[in-house]
């Protein structure tokens, strides 16, 4: 089968992470990166996105790793109609809409869009479907984390006496067990969730650690309804654990089958969220491409592309290995 020939358009996280990908799938080369930016540390050719159509030609598939707040809905469909492309657009409620202008652009230009890949959506909406036609009458719980949450590491620094803090948002055992017999329909944010902070004190010591201790867990909203555990550590060893970007989750289904009752638990424990979510946008991107490759047009979302293109490994290997 020929190689796959990708590009990339946004170098932030998720983009850097999909260059590190790329170049190690034996089906795919990397042709280069579109930035607004006019350099960007990078051994790969970088070159101006307002030139991207130029490209169209050279690039079998695209991917947007572009922010998703602005940047997708302002410009992922102008990319749709000159290439095949692959996003990670993660504004739930706004996916339907996402989908139907991608589906228009892409069938315009005689293109495929795979829409909202990454883990959520992504693989945990496949898990999502799959698991609830299993059941006449399921019961789903979606758990996320352990993740840091940006948002809660700066209500933890801005604490007086906290030199360096991070927070991570922790689903909480007994949640999940709940979930898994079945009990999941009465959990709530606060329930199901457990806050652990881990803090390097400006100045050492018990006392000044019972303060900053009592002013994270008492903060309204932030902390107060939930169960949060504060961790002092060194500076060493917050720069030894602390500066990656994990996450994870749980989707756990449950039900009754005429008697009986079963689970099905889907778990992620990511050690880096922008290299997991550019694992899934590989794959998908690689299914775009072959999509394409058939003849195909227009938006798909996760939920309607078959598993076994994902893989660079052939149909007839797959069925004799994994089926
Ligand atoms: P970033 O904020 O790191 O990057 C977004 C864009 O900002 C880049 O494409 C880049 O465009 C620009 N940019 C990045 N760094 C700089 C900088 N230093 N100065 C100026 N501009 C910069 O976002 P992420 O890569 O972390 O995430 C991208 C999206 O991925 C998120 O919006 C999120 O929606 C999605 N996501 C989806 C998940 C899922 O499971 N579906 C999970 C996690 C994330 P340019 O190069 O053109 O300047």
């Amino acid at each position: 089968t020929p190689t796959i020939r990708a590009a990339i358009v946004g170098y932030g996280n998720l983009g850097r992470s999909v260059e590190k990908l790329i170049r190690s799938q034996p089906d795919m080369e990397l042709v280069g990166i579109f930035s607004r930016r006019p350099e960007l540390d990078t051994d790969t050719p970088v070159f101006p996105a307002a030139s991207a159509a130029d490209h169209a030609g050279e690039i079998d598939v695209l991917f947007l790793c572009l922010g998703s707040a602005t940047d997708i809905p302002e410009q992922a469909t102008g990319y749709a109609r000159h290439f095949t492309t692959v996003d990670t657009y993660d504004n739930h409620q706004l996916v339907p809409d996402h989908y139907a202008a991608m589906g228009e652009a892409a069938r315009a230009g005689g293109n495929v869009a795979v829409v909202s890949t990454g883990w959520d959506p992504g693989l945990f909406s496949l898990n999502r479907t799959v698991a609830d036609a299993l059941f006449p009458d399921a019961q789903q719980n979606t758990f996320w984390g352990k993740g840091l949450s940006q948002g809660h590491s700066d209500a933890v620094r801005r604490v007086p006496g906290v030199k360096r803090g991070v927070q991570y948002t922790i689903p909480s055992e007994e949640a999940i067990a709940e979930a898994k017999a079945g009990r999941g329909a009465e959990i709530t944010g606060a329930s199901a969730h457990v806050r652990e902070c881990f803090v390097v004190a400006e100045e050492p010591g018990a006392a000044s650690e019972e303060a900053i201790r009592e002013a994270i867990t008492t903060m309204p909203d932030y902390f107060a309804p939930y169960t949060t555990t504060v961790h002092f550590i060194t500076e060493h060893e917050f720069e030894r654990d602390h500066q990656g970007m994990p996450h994870g989750g749980h989707v756990i289904t449950s039900g009754d089958l005429g008697g009986s009752r079963s689970s099905v638990e889907f778990a992620l424990e990511l050690g880096s969220n922008p290299d997991f979510t550019a694992a899934s946008q590989v794959a998908y991107g690689r299914a775009a491409a072959r999509l394409r490759a058939e003849g195909r047009t227009g938006a798909f979302t996760v939920l309607e592309v078959a598993p076994y293109l994902l893989s660079p490994v052939p149909l007839e290997e797959l069925i004799r290995r994994d089926v």
